[in-house]
Formats: structure tokens, sequence, C-alpha cells
């Protein structure tokens, strides 16, 4: 098995597999896991999860309740901490607050309406308005370190090969099969291949004059030190959010840009991004911006992810379009691959995914 992109979703699909036996390479054009995976957030929940389709709940609620599973046994594999922190998400400033309760009803997600004396009780320092929503189960986690828990786990495996530094360049077609895979001037052999290449995606299938709708999305990020403890739980108000990681720093998120793949993080974001920050929680105007980057999301129409074999490529699969919510669907959407791929019961409906569905849902349109 042959996997196209070492970002979270082609490494946790890589150990999925191996650790059914299945013997697996993955090739990735620079360093495992520094793209989107490293840059995110790591909020362990879409942002206003009742504003997402019934298919990316489906895969958020079973991820949401492997997590904690899945963090402890990379922890204790690899001795390598992903920081998985179950504090819950404030949302303030919610204007359709009925869908979201209907939401949570239809789920049985946990959610309900707190008063601004209960947002105070929970997080003292909140600018509070209007009073809030809280999800007390949401989770964060530590993305870096949880993609490079799993790059140790993924090393620890004698039936996986990892190849940084080795962007794919080309395919071998035979049969109607892909037979080969081409990265500079070495081509590895495959029988099957998967395309977990986030962001690019699109652009690896046009080498087979594949039109598929994953187009870069730009996020910019801060990371805060601040000087008084912070937050406790993850904070969304109006779009941005704040998140507290186990050392105290604070990361502030995230900008949402279609500018092709520049990644450059701007002066203007950075001051909005501050901005944001000191508007939910006041205290924040004295903090020290330590970092400020940008990551590529993977945006595909309605966020929905791409899970599932090519139509008219029996060897050719896919892994991506995971959008804003990689690393909360990484658990869910790489274990329905695997089962697709060693067709075993899939623990999701997979129909919703496939690229079938997706390219006649789009071409209804
Ligand atoms: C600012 C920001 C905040 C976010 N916050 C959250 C959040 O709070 N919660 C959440 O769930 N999600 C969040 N996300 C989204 C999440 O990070 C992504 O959906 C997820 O990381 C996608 O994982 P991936 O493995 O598909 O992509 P990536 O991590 O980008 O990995 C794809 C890999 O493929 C490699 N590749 C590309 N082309 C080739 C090629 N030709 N050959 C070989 N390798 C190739 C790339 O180098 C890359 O390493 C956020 C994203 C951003 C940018």
């Amino acid at each position: 098995m042959l996997i196209i992109g070492g970002g979270v979703i082609g490494l946790m699909t890589a150990l999925e597999l191996a650790q059914a036996g299945v013997q697996v390479r993955v090739l990735e054009q620079g360093a495992f896991v520094k793209e989107a995976s490293w840059a995110g957030g790591g909020i362990v929940s879409p942002l206003y999860p009742w504003r997402y389709s019934s298919a990316v709940t489906a895969l958020a609620s079973w991820s949401q309740s492997a997590y904690s599973h899945l963090s402890q046994e990379l922890k204790t594999a690899t001795g390598i901490d992903p920081e998985l922190r179950q504090k819950g998400l404030l949302i303030l400033a919610v204007d359709d607050e009925q869908a979201a309760l209907d939401w949570a009803q239809q789920y049985q997600r946990p959610l309900c309406r707190i008063n601004n004396e209960q947002v105070k009780v929970l997080e003292p320092g909140i600018a509070v308005g209007h009073g809030a929503l809280w999800m007390p189960e949401v989770a964060s986690i530590r993305n870096p370190r949880l993609g490079q828990a799993l790059l140790a786990r993924c090393q620890q495996m004698a039936n996986i090969q990892l190849h940084e530094h080795s962007a794919v360049t080309g395919f071998c077609i035979a049969n109607g099969l892909v037979s080969a895979v081409e990265s500079g001037s070495q081509s590895y052999r495959a029988e099957q291949v998967v395309l977990c290449a986030g962001a690019w995606t699109g652009q690896l299938a046009q080498f087979l004059q594949l039109a598929l709708p994953i187009e870069p999305v730009k996020g910019q990020m801060l990371v805060l030190q601040t000087e008084q403890p912070s937050v406790e739980r993850v904070v969304l108000g109006r779009g941005r959010y704040l998140i507290p990681r186990n050392d105290g720093l604070l990361l502030v998120g995230s900008t949402l840009e279609y500018e092709g793949f520049d990644k450059t993080p701007q002066e203007q974001a950075r001051q909005s991004l501050f901005q944001s920050a000191c508007e939910l929680l006041p205290s924040l105007d004295k903090a020290k911006v330590l970092h400020h980057w940008a990551g590529l999301r993977p945006g595909s129409p309605n966020g929905i992810p791409w899970i599932g074999q090519m139509p008219g490529w029996h060897n050719l699969h896919i892994n991506a379009g995971h959008f804003r919510n990689g690393l909360v669907l990484a658990p869910a959407s790489c274990g329905l691959m695997a089962d697709l791929l060693l067709q075993r019961v899939p623990r999701v409906n997979p129909a919703p995914y496939q690229p079938q569905t997706r390219l006649n849902e789009i071409n209804q349109k």
C-alpha cells in the first residue's frame, strides 16, 4: 500500500493499515507533519458543530469517543504526550442558538445555554455579553505533539517505510491501474495508492487528469505568552478562538483566506487576531506574541472529506479534503479508509464521503 502525504491523515491511515498487518510506504514531499496538521489549532470539535452536515457530525462523533484511548495509546507506546485536554468549549455571541440546541438534542451531544454568572464561574476573565453555549465534553489536542507521537509510532512499525523529502511527481499507468508512483528519479511499485496530500490533493490528481475540488484555504494563527493565567477552556466568539496549552501558552485563531498556496503570515492578520483575542479576554492586551504562522487547510465543498476509491480507478483511493476539521475527523476518517481497503465492516456509513457520491453532487449543481 502506498500513501502519498505524511500529515496526520496520511500517518494515521498508515498506522491503521500497518496494525492490520499490511505493508505500507508513505511518501512525503517535505518533512512529516509540518503542514496543516502542524499549523492547526487542535480543537477536537468542529467550530459551531451544528452548522455542519450530518456527514461531518458522524465522523466527528466517532472520533471524539476514540481520541482519549488513541492519545493514551500513543503516549504509552512512544513516551510523547499529545496533551489531550478535555476541559470543554465555551461559545459566545451565537445568533442561531435554537439550531444549536436542536442539533444537540438530535445527536445527543452535551450542549446547554449558560448565563453570564455561569460564564464567569468557568472563565472569570472573559468579557461577557449575553451568556454563552457550553459544551463540557469538547477536548483540544496539542497537534504538533500528536504529529510527533504518530510519527514515532509509525517509525516503530517494521511494516511501515517512511520517505521524507520525496515529492510525488507522476504516476505510471498500466491496464487502467496505477502500477507505480514516481518521485524524481525514483519509482515505487504500488498495488494500491491512497492520496492523503491535504491541500495539494487537487494538484496531485491533475497528474491523472482528474479534477478534484480540493483547494488550499489559508489560516493564520498566533501563540501568546501571558503573564497571568488566561483561560482553562477553549473559548470561541465571532469566529475567533483561544486554545490554552498545558504549559500556559495560548493559541489564537484563525483567519480564513482563499489565496492559493501562499503561506506568508501578514501583519494585518496578526493585528486582527490579537484584537479579537483581547475582545474575548481583555487582560491579554499585555500578552506577548511569541509566534505567528499560517497553514493551508484542505478545503472541499461543504467541508466533507473525500474517502474511498476513485471512480474508474480500481487501485486509486483518496482520504483528503477535511478542511477545518482534519484533526477531529482523523481517527474516524482514517479508520474508515482502512475498513474500505481491507473490506472490513465500515465503522461509519461510507456513502456521504465516497468520491462517486461527491462528484455526482457537484455535477448536479
Ligand atoms: C490555522 C488552522 C487551524 C486549524 N484548526 C483545526 C482545529 O482546531 N481542529 C481540527 O480538527 N482541524 C483544524 N485545522 C484543519 C486541520 O489542520 C487539517 O484539516 C488537517 O491537518 C489536514 O490533514 P492532512 O494530513 O490532510 O493535511 P496536511 O497536514 O497538510 O498533510 C498533507 C501532506 O501531504 C504532503 N504532500 C503534498 N503534496 C505531496 C506530493 N506531491 N508528494 C508527497 N507529499 C505531498 C504535504 O507536504 C503535507 O505534509 C486547522 C487548520 C489550520 C490551517
